[in-house]
């Protein structure tokens, strides 16, 4: 029988009515013949709810108990599920991570995804269910211990499944229609896209564009799962949201495809450290071990073999960060005269491939930037993405003046 895979966000199984509305969508695709396999996230708020605890009762917490924690969640969404799915007789059965099993790496809080063994939903498949419910975002390590995917995991466990299950579409559900230019709830004339590139998604996830994990998008690019972004909301038809697919796939496109922007970063410089060989190591090594997430990285140039090393991570990492460098100067690994933290900054990027074959498309961020008097503190790029770090008040007025300086709302 084809399989699918169809994906649930917090918002979409948010009570017991929603959770019937996207049951009902499910049956749908029962009765067309296939067998499905569900992914659920916990209802909208209980993971930050679940995070906030942990952080209230632990600040610089153990990641193991954090896991145990925050992946509950998603058990209670699992069986309400697969009770709603029995009340309208369609054969269901929920699974937590660790009863599939999804085998994951130890990196609690951020765990891989190694593997998914199809033994045990196969067999439940060949004895008549038609649906598996499985908690998304969870895992279990080699160790035995529950695991969870980082934020936004469940769009990974969808298109895990479906690759680990050769289903015929991963079909994310969530609250916007498909994915759009930028986030619609910051630009009114954000566009929605009827395909987007994977490296453009990949670009756009990766830079803020929570619509998608990241690394879903990467595993669809790998195993070439057909990923479908679309609303439980509104009635769809098969064509309906956005396919992300190759570039090939892809008939018109604009030089810029979108606009993504992260919120809460923050920006460390380390004010005099030694200019010499060795110094970034001993200051990313440490910060790495301390699980900091750094970002842009910029060194000044050097005044009499000294210099200053900015950062870029994220707001909530800071004190890690603050606590590594201080550990790191006390065992006399580094020397820094001060760490000065700005805790009121945003990322604003601009992706497109299109970038590639295009120049002048800096100089235009950076004019629309100006025009809007938006001082640009560090700026990054790659081949497909230009990121500016600005100061977090102007982060909605750069997004709107990006997305008009490129015309994202129109097609071309
Ligand atoms: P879910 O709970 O279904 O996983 P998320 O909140 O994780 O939903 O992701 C959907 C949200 O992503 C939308 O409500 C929207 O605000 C936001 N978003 C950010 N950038 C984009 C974009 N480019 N296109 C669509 N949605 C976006
Ligand atoms: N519930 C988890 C989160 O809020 C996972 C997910 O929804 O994808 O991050
Ligand atoms: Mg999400």
């Amino acid at each position: 029988m084809p399989r699918l895979v169809m994906k649930f966000g917090g918002t979409s199984v948010a009570n017991p009515d929603r959770i019937r509305r996207a049951a009902k969508r499910v049956g749908v695709e029962v009765a067309k013949g296939y067998e499905v396999i569900v992914i659920v996230s916990a209802m909208s708020g209980k993971t930050n709810e679940l995070v906030g605890w942990v952080e209230d009762v632990s600040p610089l917490y153990d990641a193991r108990e954090y896991d145990a924690i925050v992946s509950s969640g998603e058990n209670v969404t699992a069986g309400l599920m697969a009770l709603t799915l029995q009340q309208m007789d369609v054969p269901a059965r929920s699974w937590q991570g660790w009863q599939v099993p999804l085998l994951t790496t130890d990196a609690h809080g951020s765990a891989r995804i190694e593997e998914i063994p199809t033994a045990n939903l196969d067999a439940k498949f060949a004895e008549g269910m038609k649906v598996a419910v499985v908690a998304g975002f969870q895992g279990i390590s080699p160790e035995g211990r529950i695991t969870t995917l980082g934020r936004g995991g469940s769009d990974t466990t969808a298109v895990a499944f479906a690759a680990a299950f050769e289903a015929e579409r991963c079909d994310i559900y969530t609250d916007v229609d498909g994915v759009y230019t930028t986030d619609p709830r910051i630009e009114d004339k954000a566009r929605k896209l009827d395909r987007i590139a994977f490296e453009e998604m990949l670009e756009l996830a990766s830079l803020g564009a929570k619509v998608l994990q990241t690394r879903s998008v990467e595993l669809a690019m790998r195993y070439g799962v057909k990923l479908r972004v679309l609303s439980s909301f509104e009635e769809m038809d098969d064509n309906a949201g956005t396919l992300v697919c190759a570039e090939e796939d892809i008939v018109e496109s604009n030089v810029v495809a979108g606009v993504a922007f992260v919120r809460d970063e923050a920006k460390m410089t380390l004010i005099s450290v030694a200019d010499r060989p060795g110094i970034a190591a001993a200051i990313f090594g440490p910060l790495s071990e301390a699980g900091v997430n750094v970002d842009m990285i910029v060194q000044n140039i050097s005044e009499e073999g000294r210099t200053d090393m900015t950062f870029s991570c994220p707001v909530n990492e800071v004190a890690r960060a603050e606590k590594a460098m201080a550990d790191a100067k006390a065992s006399g690994s580094i020397n820094y005269h001060d760490l000065v933290a700005d805790t009121d900054v945003a990322k604003v990027s601009v992706v497109g491939i299109g970038m590639r074959s295009h120049a002048g498309v800096a100089a235009k961020m950076f004019t629309a930037l100006q025009a809007e008097g938006v001082n640009i503190k560090v700026i990054t790029t790659s081949e497909i993405k230009i990121s500016v770090l600005i100061d977090r008040k102007y982060m909605e007025l750069a997004v709107q003046a990006l997305h008009d300086a490129f015309e994202l709302d129109k097609v071309g």
